[in-house]
């Protein structure tokens, strides 16, 4: 399934990123997803709730989901259009000469976590 191997891929990057920034654990990944990059939400977070038990450091990481409607500009008649699937022929003047302009995104804005320091102290 597409989704378990970009929550695998999501959390991969997560704990590099939080390794790097000595983070123990991580309590919260924001990502944005566009409307049109293809990604499923509901499998993508079931995958993500899923994987995330395989490392203590991810163990209770919440994924926060920004979404991202897919837009479109028609460069025949510079129509604005609002796309929910990839469908390229303009509502106007019915030219396939639509070209995305948002909603293909797939990507982590941010990583919040506890430092090592803070973990550590919280346990004594
Ligand atoms: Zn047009």
């Amino acid at each position: 399934m597409h989704e378990f191997s970009l929550a695998a891929d999501l959390l991969n990057v997560a704990r590099d990123e939080a390794r790097r920034h000595n983070l123990a654990s991580i309590d919260r990944i924001t990502v944005r997803i566009g409307g049109l990059s293809g990604v499923c939400i509901d499998p993508l977070e079931f995958a993500f709730s899923f994987l995330r038990k395989e490392d203590p450091m991810t163990e209770k990481t919440g994924m926060v989901i920004e979404q991202v409607q897919g837009r479109g500009v028609c460069s025949t008649c510079g129509e604005e259009i609002e796309l929910e699937h990839i469908f390229l022929y303009c509502p106007k003047c019915n030219t396939p000469t639509v070209e995305i302009t948002a909603g293909k995104e797939f990507l982590i804005l941010s990583i919040e976590g506890q430092e090592e320091k803070a973990e550590s102290q919280a346990e004594t």
